[in-house]
Order: structure tokens, then sequence, then C-alpha cells
């Protein structure tokens, strides 16, 4: 494919060198719709450019077929935006303790494609890289393209990333595999040229559903993810907030009782030593001892037996919801946000466990946020276990590095 063939090449459009701000501007307008297809207004809005720049740059960029305008919709402002005759490919990757999933979509389409892989700390430091590098270029052909068309990667791994230098502050400690330095260096072997745009997973976890899910339309949204360990992401005005060294929100190491067990994070007493995937399926091994020999051995099995009525995992996920409930209402209380949104593992198990943690938060947060024609919300993650891959994707398509750290 060259330049002059009608299909642009997207590393073309968004890689190509240039100290012009109008060429910055329609970059940022082609991000947007790739993010999502979207009306002027909306672009106006993500982008932070004004209308009359938006609705000048997206004449230009459908005459030149970069963009394409929906059928349908009352007015041309009214009417939605698609990539037009644009190849490329997005990726997102969300790094988990034990897996990885991998997110792609060709930017002309919203159908994504995933893929996940188990390892473990026996394959090496590396294994999370090959495997990423490996299941890339398999998802690459799958969308019809190859991985010489992947145009920007998105990377949500296990720890918290200094936002300044995106070098890592702290590694979860339950992880057995080395991810100190700066993890974006890891992949330039396998893809040089392509910008891999590093995060902490669970804030890219609650971009995912502030782009596409649960979070969709709000202005202010906090996502805990409840898996092995308990994350968090806090979404303000679209921008992840993540504090001066990437720790911003971490509800899991908020200390819910000072006489508590010892945390892995060294402090004593924190959420996570309470709700953490290992001590609830700890907790249900405990109470069946001696009586049943078919226990769960994961967080996943244990949210299955509960859904099948099992009193003593359902009792189990209740109680650690009303404790996730408790640490809610002071997140409530500092930050007020439109909406919770309750993702991970146990967001699996949003239908029994939003209603006690929602009364365990209203109980003690602030009765304005409830008593109120927009209460402050507790929901169930709408993607699921792919928030993480999606938000990656969306989020590194976003972020313009030519500009960005
Ligand atoms: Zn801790």
């Amino acid at each position: 494919m060259t330049s002059s063939s009608t299909t642009h090449d997207a590393r073309e459009l968004l890689w190509k060198p240039s100290d012009s701000l109008r060429d910055a501007n329609r970059r940022k307008i082609i991000r947007a719709v790739m993010v999502e297809p979207n009306t002027q207004v909306n672009i106006a809005r993500f982008t932070g450019l004004s209308q009359a720049t938006v609705s000048g740059l997206v004449n230009e960029l459908v005459g030149e077929n970069v963009l394409r305008v929906d059928s349908g919709g009352d007015n041309e402002r009214g009417k939605k935006l698609r990539v037009g005759a644009v190849r490329g490919v997005a990726v997102g990757i969300e790094v988990n303790h034990n897996g990885l999933t991998v997110a792609a979509r060709r930017v002309d389409t919203s159908s994504v494609e995933y893929e996940t892989a188990n390892f473990g700390a026996e394959q090496g430091d590396n294994a999370w890289v090959r495997e990423s590098a490996r299941l890339i270029r398999d998802l690459a052909t799958k969308t019809g393209l190859d991985a010489e068309h992947v145009v920007s990667i998105g990377l949500g791994i296990p720890a918290a990333i200094d936002p300044r230098t995106g070098m890592v502050t702290q590694v979860a400690s339950s992880l057995d595999w080395d991810l100190s330095g700066n993890p974006r260096h890891r992949f330039s072997d396998h893809f040089p040229h392509v910008p891999v745009i590093v995060d902490n997973e669970a804030n890219l976890a609650a971009y995912g559903e502030y782009v596409y899910g649960a979070g969709r339309s709000v202005e202010s949204m906090y996502f805990i993810k409840a898996s092995t360990s308990i994350g968090s992401g806090l979404i303000t005005n679209g921008a992840i907030y993540r504090g001066r060294h990437g720790l911003a929100g971490e509800i899991g190491h908020v200390t819910m009782d000072p006489q508590g067990t010892v945390c892995r994070c060294g402090n004593r007493g924190c959420l996570d030593t309470i709700v953490g995937g290992n001590r609830l399926v700890e907790q249900v091994r405990q109470a069946y001892t001696g009586y049943r020999v078919d226990l769960p051995t994961s967080l996943e099995g244990m949210i299955e037996r509960a859904k099948r009525g099992d009193q003593v995992c359902t009792r189990i996920l209740q109680d650690a919801s009303r404790d996730i409930g408790l640490a809610l209402a002071r997140v409530a209380n500092l930050l007020n946000p439109d909406i919770m949104v309750l993702g991970g593992e146990l967001g699996r198990a949003a239908d029994l466990l939003v209603g006690p943690a929602t009364n365990e938060m209203q109980l003690f947060s602030l009765r304005g946020m409830y008593d109120h024609a927009a209460p402050t919300k507790l929901v169930g993650s709408e993607l699921g276990l792919l928030a993480g891959a999606q938000g990656a994707l969306a989020f590194a398509l976003r972020v313009d590095s030519t500009v960005a750290v």
C-alpha cells in the first residue's frame, strides 16, 4: 500500500511528525473517532477543541475519506462520524497475576477480537512479554490485517506507574515475575516502532468501563477491581487521576482493622487482607474442612457455587461485599463520584453483591448523595474481565505519543 492509495495507513495518519497545531488537532479528532464513533458535539467535548475547529477539520477529513458520516440523525452535527478508509489495528493488553488478556480491533470497526494466556513464574521473567507478542500477532491476523499494521499498544500491568516518568513505582508484591524498570521497553524488540502506553491495569479497566461500559456519559467514576487483589481507578472528566506516584485511590490498602492480619504491602488490616480472592477461597475451605472434598480453588469456582445456591460461598461473598461497601462509603465521602463500578472477578457476581454493598455504603456515607434526583450508585461492571484490555486499547488510541511522554 502506498500513500497515493485510496486507503489510508493509520500509522501515517497518527505517527507522522509535525509541529503544526492544525495537524495535532486533526490527529486528536481521528483518534477520538477511532476510540468510538461519535457526533461532532461529543468529539469537541472529548478532545477539548472548539465546535468550530472540529467542524472545519471534520469536513476536511471526510473529504479525504479518513472519516465518514453515518446515515441517520436529524442534522449534520447530530450524525455520528466513523473511521473511513483507514487501515490499522489497535491493541490493548491487561496483565494480571497469572495471565493476560489481549484485545485487538481494526480502527475502522467496532468488533474486538480477544485472546487470553496463562503463565507462571517458572516460565521466566519475560513470559508475559513473549505471550503478549504472540497473541498480538495472532489477533492482528484474525482482524484480516497483520502485526505490521499495529498502530498503538496499551499495556495495563499490576503495578503503580509514575505518571511523569513511566517507571514502575510499586509492583504488587504477590507478583512472581519481574516488572521493574520501564515496561514499555520490554516490547521494543518485538514491535520497535509502535508506541506502547503503560498504566496500572485497574486504571485502564476503569477507563474501559468509562468509555464503553457502565461509566458512559458520567463525569466522574470510581472503579473497584476486586479479584485476587483489590485495585481501583478514578476517572474525572475523561482523565485517569493517578496522583503523584500513580497510587491514587488504592482502596485495597485502606486500613479496615488496625489489629487485623498483616498485609503483603507490609501494613496491617488492609481491605485486601479481608476481601482479596485467596482470602475468600480460604474461608470456604475452612468452613467445609472435614465435610467436603470438592472445594473451590479459585474465586471463579467460588462464585459459580454461590450462583448454584451454595450457602457458605454466598455468605462469604456477601460479607465481603459489606466490607467493600464500608470501604466505598469512605471513597464516597472523599470523592463523591457520579457512579461506582464493581469490576474484576467479583463484578461477575454483581447480582449477589451490589445490594449488600450498597446498603453498607449508604449507611456510612453522607445522605446528600443519595437523597437526590441523580444519586451516587454502585453498579456491576458491564465489560467484565475484558474491561482492562478494552480500556488499554482505547487509552493507547487516545494518547498522542508524539506529544505526550
Ligand atoms: Zn495492604
